[in-house]
């Protein structure tokens, strides 16, 4: 069931394996079909490289298991996936890395303000991306965790863990907002280096809403 949704969670999760945004076995990608509320989630502890879309688990919103092949079980972060969705009723997909320069903020539990244009994509509510409070792998403590700051903004910092990325659409939309997560903490952590002690200029709420240009009237 849901073969098309599954290819989609197979390709976001080796799609973000290539662009570095997560190694190892670390990281976690799931989609929710609109029609059912079932959600397909990556297995637990499989290689993306061997991985088929047949290994791609399927959940119900109380995180029982509704499809899954012999021996493979859910990503152990499952319920954190759930939680994002019982949260964001309007979300379509979850990505979640261990992505190097968000987890140096998310280590330090620091905030990335808004200081890059392309944060505009974000859906910012407080002009920064903010750190979920730290909760322990697998727990129902960490899913708690990431509701109120997903209230906020559509990529979050998970406290000395890694980041989650959340899109209306689909898990194309949030691997593309897990990658400007990482871009923009990396930039903000070599902007900080050589800003010494002077201020980084952040950019306002208007700064950071999108503005398409009226189509051009033809003559
Ligand atoms: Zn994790």
């Amino acid at each position: 069931m849901l073969e098309e949704l599954k290819a989609t969670v197979l390709e976001t999760a080796r799609a973000a394996e290539a662009m570095g945004l997560c190694r190892h076995k670390s990281g976690n990608f799931s989609a929710r079909d609109e029609a059912t509320g079932l959600v397909c989630l990556t297995p637990s502890g499989l290689d993306r490289q061997r991985m088929t879309a047949a290994d791609i688990v399927v959940i119900d919103p109380e995180a029982r298991v509704v499809e899954a092949k012999p021996g493979i079980r859910p990503s152990s972060e499952a319920l954190m996936h759930l939680a994002a969705y019982e949260s964001r009723p309007d979300i379509r997909a979850v990505v979640h890395t261990h992505s190097r320069f968000a987890l140096v903020f998310a280590v330090l539990r620091q905030p990335v303000p808004a200081v890059v244009a392309e944060m505009a994509h974000l859906n910012l509510k407080n002009g920064q991306i903010p750190v979920a409070p730290f909760g322990q792998q697998g727990t129902p403590a960490l899913a708690e965790s990431v509701k109120a700051p997903l209230q906020e903004s559509d990529a979050i910092l998970l406290a000395s863990h890694g980041a989650l990325a959340v899109d209306a659409v689909s898990p194309e939309g949030a691997l593309l907002k897990a990658a400007y997560l990482e871009e923009v903490s990396e930039i903000y952590y070599r902007a900080r280096l050589l800003a010494g002690d002077k201020p980084i200029p952040r950019l306002g709420t208007d700064d950071l809403t999108l503005r398409y240009p009226e189509a051009v009237q033809p003559a």
